[in-house]
């Protein structure tokens, strides 16, 4: 039975009441402590470790590490261990951290306090294509309708390799990329600041435990090696796309920054909101078939705000459950060759898209490659990201009386050096 209310208080609209408790980090002096969050605080895992609060010892050890490689490492058996002791400690009616003042002095503490950090040193960074409407409208305005879903598309998860170095944490601002384009009607190319500056709502799931070379993970052992999930932002330049991705996919594109989300939620967490995915039709490959619902239903909200404007405003509303192909499916495609995970790998959805308007995942495909801005209140208009805009991306699932949050993604734009 999962506890439903902390000692420590939290608001009922709160991204991280006690059912959540994400993972991830804070700087505090010159160390960096992992913890987990709970409403407006951290809790501070080493500082429990160092108390005893773990009983297992590679546990505690993992727990009081500065990033969550370790603790990714260890399985599931391992994440669940931590999970049922960190809800038990912090359970309403649970006396020995809420009635030990020393302890708990140095083990919660207001995230105002604290800098959240990066929780993990991610090694290897893969971002899939997995939603059948970003696909389709993408590919209907960069190659026509006739040609707008590739041949492989609903035969396998599409991804490329991005890159891990450029991933940065939400707040940190996000320079304008600038490189090589060339306009329709333009005879050669040219180089200068990116002019069509677009984002990607994604979201990504960490991975461990580490897989050996050669060692294919099949898809019913998939959740196995998938940590939890974050907001994923891929920053993404369209007019150094259009020119530069034929015939090996996004390059610099896409590799100037990707922002992620701070805390990371557990599957365990997210468990009450699995749900089915869209039908898939031709049946996929055997290596690629899982039965049961494979998806979760989260809530996603995308929010602009512009210099001029007091808050962001709401531009598009979309859910995770659009996505064709699943987290399992894209885990066991990646590793169906042999290619192995290591602890703390980002594997990224692709732009999620839904089958309505206002679902759709970036501005590309809102204003239909500039054609329909959108109207912010104000009155301004957008077709793309200008400098000084701020984009915030929020995700949630609504549980009976509480959500299960991801609490925001945020980047601000600046302008090209
Ligand atoms: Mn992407």
């Amino acid at each position: 039975m999962v506890a439903t209310r902390s000692f420590v208080p939290v608001s009922p609209d709160s991204d991280f009441p006690i059912q959540n408790l994400p993972f991830g980090a804070f700087r505090a002096g010159d160390e960096t402590r992992l913890a987990v969050r709970l409403g407006d605080h951290v809790v501070d895992l080493r500082a429990l470790a160092e108390a005893g609060s773990f009983d297992d010892a590679a546990l505690a050890d993992a727990l009081a590490q500065p990033t969550l490689n370790a603790l990714m490492g260890l399985g599931r058996p391992a994440w669940r261990a931590a999970r049922a002791t960190l809800l038990r400690l912090l359970a309403e009616d649970e006396p020995r951290l809420r009635d030990d003042a020393a302890l708990r002095d140095r083990a919660i503490r207001p995230v105002a306090e604290v800098d959240v950090v990066m929780p993990v040193t991610i090694g290897d960074y893969t971002d899939f294509y997995s939603s059948r409407e970003h696909a389709t409208n993408v590919g209907i305005m960069f190659r026509g309708k006739d040609n707008a879903l590739m041949p492989n598309w609903l035969h396998l998860p599409v991804a490329y390799h991005g890159r891990a170095s450029s991933v940065v944490l939400s707040g940190t601002p996000v320079r304008r990329p600038s490189g090589q384009t060339k306009a329709d009607d333009a005879e050669a190319p040219s180089f200068g600041p990116c002019r069509l500056l677009d984002y990607e709502y994604e979201m990504g799931f960490f991975t461990g435990p580490a897989t050996r070379l050669g060692e294919p993970v099949p898809i019913d052992r998939a959740t196995d090696h998938i940590f939890g999930m974050c907001i994923v932002n891929d920053w993404s330049a369209r007019d150094i796309q259009k020119w530069e991705y034929q015939p090996l996919g996004p390059f610099l594109a896409k590799n100037f920054a990707t922002t992620i989300s701070p805390w990371i939620v557990t599957l365990e967490a997210l468990e009450p909101f699995r749900c089915a995915g869209p039908a898939q039709d031709p049946e996929p490959l055997p290596y690629l078939r899982a039965t049961g619902e494979q998806t979760y239903d989260i809530r996603l909200e995308v929010g602009l705000q512009t210099p001029a404007m007091d808050a962001p405003a709401p531009i598009s509303l979309s859910n995770f459950r659009y996505l064709y192909w699943s987290m399992a499916q894209q885990l066991a495609h990646h590793t169906a060759t042999g290619c192995p995970l290591n602890p703390g790998d980002l594997m990224a959805s692709g732009t999620i898209s839904g089958p309505t308007k206002e679902s759709r995942g970036s501005m590309l495909e809102l204003c239909w490659r500039g054609t329909e801005p959108i109207e912010l209140p104000g009155g301004e208009t957008r077709k793309f990201l200008q400098d000084g805009d701020t984009l915030v991306m929020r995700a949630w699932c609504e549980g009976d009386g509480y959500r299960i949050g991801f609490g925001e993604c945020r980047g601000t734009i600046e302008p090209a050096l």
